[in-house]
């Protein structure tokens, strides 16, 4: 089946923006056509998506969970299947799970039932697993269970490693044993951020030349940034190997923060994420992220000691705000949550492109910037 997708506002790589014809067959993209063909012109389906946007599907690679599912309690591959659809009708076609800071077992348990799970139609992508703690600093939980935070122990992480499923690892590289870990998921493919940290700018340089290539959650869960003693913020936002990860929902960052992010890490560097709970999607209330109780109120959540804790944010709605907040065009913001991630894994262009060969993940925004259609691996999805 063939689908033939024409528009005046295709994304390409790095904002630019073309009209023509996208050529979808067996669930990639197979030409990019500088001509709009019209309707039977080329045998498919045809849709025409006018002067709306039509952008690469968004990946989330931090998100623990929405719509009442939770990453740590997904005990079999379909145990994320009402999350992996909700995120598709949001554009986002594929993501991270993220797991909490919790005893070695918990983490494994995910991670085999995550492991080499694919995607049924309708449901987002999961491209692996983020592992967020627990070696993490213990003076920077912020809402990661205090009792689990240790040191890395190889004998631990490796049982982790071992079923594939590590796709993304936050790590405090300050910590004893932290540049072993990193150098040791980057021989197998794990990509690491730095965060909940209280790292130093060598310490910082250290774990980038050892392989890691992102900030978690850029600003929280970090020192702010003192002029005399820069720490790993002042690291992160000036080392252009550096992703930023960057949370837009207004409640975690100040929107001048979000502002200025954006303008130290360009749209290359800057890789919007949704830190999103089991409430994104649902109304207020009191749920849980991993074993903690958190509070949702006025759609932000917090946890009984009043500490943000995760979000509520989906990331069609990130793209939404960051543009409120920084001026930016639509072209430039987007490919923060499409091609920045797909970047930030390695996957780009196959993710994050609308390219003759690139996965046919699309997304298609009207004019007020709210998802309208999405194209999953090739699949129109109907609303
Ligand atoms: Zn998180």
């Amino acid at each position: 089946m063939r689908t033939i997708l024409t528009g005046n506002r295709i994304l390409q790589p790095g904002g630019a923006v073309v009209s023509g014809s996208l050529i979808i067959e067996d669930g990639r993209i197979a030409a990019l056509e500088p001509v709009r063909f019209g309707p039977g012109e080329v045998e498919g389906r045809h849709i025409d998506a006018g002067d709306r946007w039509v952008c690469p599907g968004l990946i989330d690679v931090h998100i623990h969970g929405a719509v009442g599912v939770d990453t740590m309690q997904a005990a079999s591959p379909d145990g994320l299947e009402a999350m992996a659809r909700f995120l598709a009708g949001r554009g986002v076609t594929a993501f991270l799970p993220t797991t909490m800071t919790a005893p070695a077992e918990d983490i494994l348990r995910v991670l085999q039932a995550l492991a080499g799970c694919t995607p049924k139609p309708g449901e987002s992508e999961v491209l692996g697993v983020h592992v967020e703690g627990p070696y993490i600093s213990p003076s920077r939980a912020g809402a990661q269970p205090p009792e689990w935070i240790r040191r890395p122990d190889p004998a631990e992480y490796a049982a982790w490693f071992e079923t594939g499923a590590v796709r993304l690892m936050t790590v405090a590289p300050e910590l004893p044993g932290a540049l072993d870990l990193i150098r040791y998921g980057v021989q197998r493919g794990t990509q690491f951020a730095l965060g909940h940290s209280e790292a130093s700018p060598e310490q910082v340089r250290a774990a980038v030349e050892a392989g890691a290539n992102q900030a978690t959650h850029t600003f929280n869960a970090m020192p702010g940034l003192h002029h005399r003693e820069p720490g790993i913020l002042g690291a992160v936002l000036t080392d252009d190997r550096v992703f930023a990860q960057t949370i837009a929902d207004g409640a975690h960052l100040h929107p001048i923060i979000v502002d200025l992010i954006t303008r130290l890490k360009g749209t290359r560097g800057t890789l919007l994420v949704t830190d999103a709970m089991q409430a994104a999607g649902l109304p207020d209330g009191d749920y849980h992220l991993g074993s903690e109780p958190v509070f949702v109120r006025g759609g932000i959540a917090r946890n009984a000691r009043g500490a943000l804790a995760s979000s509520t944010l989906t990331l069609d709605q990130a793209v939404k705000n960051v543009v409120a907040f920084t001026g930016l065009s639509f072209e430039r913001v987007a490919p923060m949550a499409s091609e920045t991630p797909a970047r930030s894994l390695g996957l780009f262009p196959r993710k994050g492109a609308l390219l003759p060969g690139s996965d046919a993940d699309i997304v298609v925004f009207n004019e007020d910037l709210a998802v309208e259609r999405v194209i999953l691996r090739g699949e129109v999805l109907e609303s």
